[in-house]
């Protein structure tokens, strides 16, 4: 193995100060740079050899025929949304818990997105709940994987089949996921992922939308490039011509990035193991501690482990989810939480008028749930960090009485 050279730097300095861990971080390795220098000294910086090499092992990994890179998984959601023929007066339903992306697309085409709140235990967008918004204007369910478990997809297919709506599957959070034996991308109508660096392999930015549908894959590609189409006739004929035959734009992925991706995902196996096993051992030091919940894991999913999201029962543990989080981050560990729902968003709210309360599974959720480190570069010795500041804090918690009740009245006072 290349030595990472990004990965995070020893948190002891010589000195013995202590570096911040951070919640997420990418691991770039030797190899990968030497795949970016080749792209960078050969003919194509972009739209070249690279591109359709990273699509092809992408769908080939992911079990889809077709896959479309993009520069980012919001574009790639973007193009998914108008490939599927969304567009002013329709409306796609998606999760409130979830990064705005998954349902700003549907803005993007100018039209609505409708919430339905998330099933308790998977924190993933409640089928039951889907029912209940399905009008005669919904054209598309956009279920998100949370955290990297797979939505309850075969519930919501069955319903978009009988409504005759597409599913779009936003798994930005979940490469390599499995579903009842299948991988996540094998799925929905169109799927989608994100190479962000926090994700299970990176690219800086860039996305992919797959499919096992042909004319969607063809709308995917025309929609990444200005809505051109050229005909094979004319490429012999008349190499110059082109067709615009719709508003496109561009989202091409650049060869330089294509290169990084498929150096990245030689080692996706391997990442995936690593986060698995630091999830493990979370749970194992986590699960048994009172006040604490673990994320849930259905028997029949294998979650790709995007993130490691607790949630905490403030009157149990004698202090507020922002007070440990607080007192984590003294101890050299960043957290972050993962969502603040969408429908508390000044935007959302301001401009659909939701309510607090709206969405209660989601809102009581988010003002629990906190995200540990985790990232395919975490040392057993940084997940130890995180198990021994987690034990500290809650044992000090718990050592206050007083301490205990006054941080249960603010975890209730807090409500936004
Ligand atoms: C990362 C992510 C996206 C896409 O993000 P980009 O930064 O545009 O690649 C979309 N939805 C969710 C849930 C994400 O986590």
């Amino acid at each position: 193995m290349t030595t990472p050279v990004a990965a995070p730097p020893d948190r002891r300095s010589a000195v013995g100060e202590q570096r911040v861990l951070p919640y997420a971080h990418q691991v770039v390795e030797g190899a990968d740079i030497e795949a970016v220098v080749r792209v960078l000294r050969s003919e194509w910086l972009t739209t070249g050899p690279e591109v359709e090499r990273f699509e092809a092992e992408v769908g080939a990994y992911v079990g889809a025929r077709y896959a479309v890179a993009f520069t980012s998984g919001t574009a790639a959601l973007h193009a998914a949304v108008a490939a599927a023929g969304v567009g002013p007066g329709d409306e796609g339903i998606t999760t409130p818990l979830t990064f705005c992306a998954t349902a700003n697309c549907v803005l993007f085409v100018g039209a609505r997105p409708v919430f339905a709140d998330v099933d308790d235990a998977t924190l993933t967008i409640d089928p039951q709940a889907i029912k209940g918004r399905i009008t005669r204007k919904t054209k598309v369910v956009i279920p998100m994987d949370y955290g990297g478990h797979p939505a309850d997809v075969d519930a919501i297919h069955a319903l978009a089949k009988r409504h005759g709506l597409l599913v779009i599957e936003d798994a930005c959070h979940a490469l390599g996921a499995e579903y009842r034996g299948r991988r996540v991308g094998s799925l929905s109508d169109i799927t989608v992922f994100s190479f962000h660096p926090v994700k299970q392999i990176t690219t800086g930015e860039g996305g992919m939308a797959v499919t096992n549908d042909a004319t969607l894959a063809k709308r995917l590609q025309r929609f990444r490039n200005h809505g051109v189409v050229r005909s094979a006739r004319d490429q012999v004929r008349r190499p110059w011509y082109y067709e615009i035959i719709e508003l496109g734009y561009n989202y091409r992925m650049p060869d330089i990035l294509c290169a990084l991706g498929r150096s990245q995902l030689v080692r996706l196996a391997q990442n995936l193991a690593r986060r698995r096993t630091i999830a493990e051992r979370y749970t194992e030091a986590f699960s048994a501690l009172p006040g604490i919940r673990t994320p849930c894991v259905k028997p029949d999913v294998v979650p790709a482990w995007h993130l490691y999201p607790i949630r905490v029962e403030a009157s149990a543990i004698g202090l507020t989810r922002d007070e440990l989080v607080r007192r984590l981050r003294q101890g050299h560990i960043a957290t972050s939480v993962h969502y603040i729902p969408l429908t508390r968003h000044p935007y959302y709210r301001e401009r659909f008028g939701f309510q607090a309360g709206d969405y209660p599974v989601a809102e009581g959720a988010f003002r629990q749930l906190i995200s540990l480190p985790l990232f395919h570069g975490m040392s057993d010795h940084d997940v130890e960090d995180v198990i021994e500041a987690m034990s500290r804090i809650l044992a000090l918690g718990h050592r206050h009485p007083r301490r205990s009740h006054h941080a249960a009245l603010l975890a209730h006072g807090s409500a936004h």
